[in-house]
């Protein structure tokens, strides 16, 4: 057996140990079965290995630099043959988003390719996507407004991005005009190795959002994006809608807490 067919073996026998993680997570929760989505981040992989990722189930994956969100799906796209399809499954059906630190001069590159952007951590950033996101609809290059995700600093770590929930509340109501971006939820990312904490960031999140589409009832804030390789499941007991797993997903010899 090949190297790759091993990994694709080990790949897909973690997606299903995952998978069976995920279900529990929701039944303890009280929540309905498939109600959190799966994303892969294979930022750390190359197109093989994404391709092991489809063979083994995977349709949603999430990039967090632009040249490599590029780079994926220009890989994938030569592999999609005539019949557009790779390791099984219709190119159509698979779905990246942008994760990461988004620097204004990259936003080009994404708009259109990444099917939400996560990581809108500033009213600077949200202003400048919009604005080049209405032009492209503009134009008749986008369909419709980008969908994106507000990211939230919510442990208050000096070393994360987002806006702090002060900032956010006093912002609100600007990015919800903006018209070249449609907001559909929040997104974070919890302190490291501490899952008391991770709980607390998770939950902060929830009520912020809850908060939010109180005061913003015509604002659809429905996706939660929290929970990583480490804390994926109390994302998921805390109302998570969106998961992003990097290391558990792609490195076999993770560790499955
Ligand atoms: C890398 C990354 C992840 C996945 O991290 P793991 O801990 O490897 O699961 C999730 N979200 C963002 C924003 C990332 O940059």
């Amino acid at each position: 057996m090949s190297e790759l067919d091993a990994y694709r073996e080990a790949v897909a026998r973690r997606r299903e140990a995952i998978m069976e993680r995920v279900d529990a997570a929701l039944a303890r929760s009280g929540r309905k079965a498939g109600s959190v989505k799966v994303m892969a981040v294979s930022k750390t992989v190359d197109v093989p290995q994404v391709v092991a990722a489809i063979d083994a189930g995977y349709r949603f994956f999430g990039e967090n630099r632009p040249q490599e969100l590029v780079r994926k799906l220009e890989g994938l796209s030569v592999l999609a043959g005539e019949d557009g399809c790779v390791a099984g499954a219709d190119a159509r059906d698979l779905r990246f988003d942008m994760i990461g630190n988004l620097q204004t001069n990259k936003i080009n590159a994404v708009l259109g390719r990444a099917a939400c952007i996560h990581s809108i951590s500033s009213l600077h950033l949200a202003e400048a996507v919009s604005s080049r996101a209405a032009r492209r609809v503009e134009a008749g290059e986008l369909a419709g407004p980008q969908p994106v995700l507000i990211e939230v600093n919510v442990s208050g770590e000096a070393s994360k991005s987002g806006f702090a929930p002060d900032d956010l509340r006093n912002a609100f109501s600007q990015l919800a005009q903006l018209p070249g971006i449609r907001i559909t939820g929040l997104m974070t990312m919890a302190p490291r190795g501490d899952a008391r904490c991770a709980h607390e960031t998770f939950a902060g999140l929830r009520d912020l959002r809850d908060e939010l589409a109180a005061s913003y009832p015509s604002v659809d804030l429905a996706e939660l994006s929290c929970g990583m390789s480490e804390d994926f499941e109390a994302a998921i007991e805390e109302g998570s809608t969106l998961i992003r797993l990097g290391r558990v997903a792609f490195n076999p010899s993770f560790a499955l807490a």
